[in-house]
């Protein structure tokens, strides 16, 4: 069986406390490889390795030019590459074959973009208005940074961070979910073959507890950039305040889909089954609430929900089906819960509410994707994320109500607005508390436009120029052209 080995300064490596982990596909529930279970000891070597590449390594001495050379290298390799990746994120998620190809392509896109933001990059002149002096602000790396990325979208949402950290000349110790370690595995080998330097990039594999945990505390680890849940988000916070880290935090979400009554219905309908049952759910901007208006709630919730029914679940490789499994057997545990604590609070189940009851569907971590209806605000499942196949419904009669519903939340991560009339779709986006406001539309992002979250879902951002920014110390550099004395003290007695 195929063992995923640690990548510490260029070489791999066997865990020092020789464990491995096993790891399950959830479309049948069996190990199909195995994964090295780094120990504190070996954390502290990749910690080291990445502290020395920043510090005495030529890669954050290189220029703009020479970086984006070899984040383009990537991207080409990825190209060549994507089928092996795919299949690896498939076999690690359980999901479609196609949408591992999808995640590729935005991989790709996500260096290229990186690639060239940072070739646009100069140091800013200041104006300070006085004569004789030269004032600049110059950009660079953060340091070494600590990765700590999940499940969902293993690759991609590693690429959000490593291709910005390395576009601005830091180092890095990457720790992948431990349930999803090969794509972000073969990325080792693939920016050691685009020039990338021994000790760059890092790799340590293991639990969030033992593995994930020295990244936030670590004294020599300059920043931390994490993707995950909110509870894990604030530990690291709390962690990393002891060394005064910058953090930078991806954490859940809980996101409003509103429709209005004057909404193209065949697309708000359409829309609102992506928005929450893509990826069967396992997307943090998942549009797992929907505000629907009163007037066409009966109607609009009996379509979703005869077509939740009509989704077809199966494995990555099966082409009949539309989404795939939950990611593990506790997961889906997790969401059976939420389902039954949204019954009972009242929630009417509209569709779904079980697993699916095909024989081929027995092994894997299937749930059907589920509809509850007579939601309302104050009960638990429309407050928390289940991170499955689970769409909340409520309603609502006026613009300023809708808007108070959809803000309250402790999350602000994303969502969306179904209506004709423009003035009031921009109206309503103008008032919600949500990073990404989608018009219109539901899922779609680019790497050139800013992503994160307001609220408990996080600060930060992830992608557009910001995206490299957190990266990036901005350093003022003074220069006095014509140095004299300024006589503050006049050295008499
Ligand atoms: P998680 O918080 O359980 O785990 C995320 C990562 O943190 C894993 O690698 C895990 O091993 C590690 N970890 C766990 N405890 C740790 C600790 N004490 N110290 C350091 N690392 C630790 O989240 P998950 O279940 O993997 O992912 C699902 C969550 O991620 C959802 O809440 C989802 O909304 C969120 N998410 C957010 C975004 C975004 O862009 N905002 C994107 C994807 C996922």
């Amino acid at each position: 069986m195929p063992v995923i080995d640690l990548f510490i300064d260029g070489v791999r490596q066997k865990s020092s406390q020789n464990e491995t982990r096993n790891i399950i596909h959830p479309a049948n529930g069996k190990v199909v490889e195995k994964a090295q279970e780094a120990s504190t000891v070996d954390v502290e070597y990749a910690i080291k390795a990445a502290r020395k590449a920043f510090d005495q390594g030529s890669w954050p001495k290189t220029t703009n030019a020479h970086r984006s050379l070899v984040l383009n290298k990537v991207a080409e390799i990825l190209q060549r590459d994507k089928t092996l990746f795919a299949q690896a994120e498939s076999q690690d998620t359980g999901k479609r074959i196609i949408e591992s190809e999808y995640d590729m392509d935005d991989v790709i896109k996500v260096f290229k973009y990186f690639a060239e933001l940072i070739t646009k990059q100069t140091d800013r002149k200041v104006n300070v208005d006085r004569e004789n002096i030269e004032s600049i602000i110059q950009y660079e790396p953060v340091g070494v940074i600590g990765l700590i990325t999940p499940w969902n979208y293993p690759l991609l949402q590693a690429s959000w961070k490593i291709a910005p950290a390395l576009a601005a000349g830091c180092t890095f110790v990457i720790k992948p979910s431990e349930l999803t370690p090969s794509t972000t595995s073969l990325l080792m080998d693939t920016l050691t073959e685009a020039g990338v330097p021994n000790g760059v990039h890092n790799l340590v594999l293991g639990s969030g507890a033992v593995v994930g945990s020295p990244l936030s505390s670590h004294p020599d680890i300059d920043m931390v950039s994490f993707t995950g849940g909110l509870m894990t988000g604030k530990k690291i916070m709390a962690t990393a305040s002891e060394t005064v880290k910058k953090v930078a935090l991806e954490l859940g979400g809980k996101n409003p889909n509103i429709v209005f009554a004057d909404a193209d219905m065949d697309a708000a309908i359409d829309n609102a089954l992506t928005a929450v049952f893509l990826h069967s759910g396992q997307v943090c901007s998942a549009g797992a609430r929907l505000l629907v208006e009163k007037s066409i709630r009966k109607d609009f919730v009996a379509e979703v929900a005869r077509r939740a029914d009509l989704i077809r679940l199966g494995a990555p490789e099966d082409s009949f089906a539309e989404t795939g499994a939950l990611i593990s057997a506790a997961h889906r545990d997790k969401v059976e819960k939420y389902v039954a604590n949204a019954l009972a609070e009242g929630a009417e189940l509209k569709a779904g509410g079980k697993r699916p009851t095909e024989s081929h569907l027995q092994e894997g971590f299937y749930y059907r994707p589920t509809v509850l209806d007579n939601c309302h605000t104050k009960m638990q499942c429309v407050q928390d994320e289940s991170f499955g196949p689970v769409l909340t419904v409520e309603t609502f009669e006026s613009e300023a109500e809708v808007i108070a519903l959809a803000n309250d939340t402790i999350y602000g991560l994303a969502g969306a607005v179904w209506t004709k009339d423009i003035e009031k779709a921009q109206r309503v986006a103008k008032q919600l508390r949500h990073g990404t406001i989608w018009i219109n539309d539901f899922h779609p992002y680019v790497p050139q436009a800013e992503w994160g979250g307001f609220k408990q879902s996080g600060f930060g951002r992830e992608l557009g120029p910001m995206g490299l920014a957190e990266y990036q110390e901005a350093k003022h550099v003074w220069q006095n052209l014509k140095p004299a004395a300024s006589n503050w003290f006049d050295g008499k007695e």
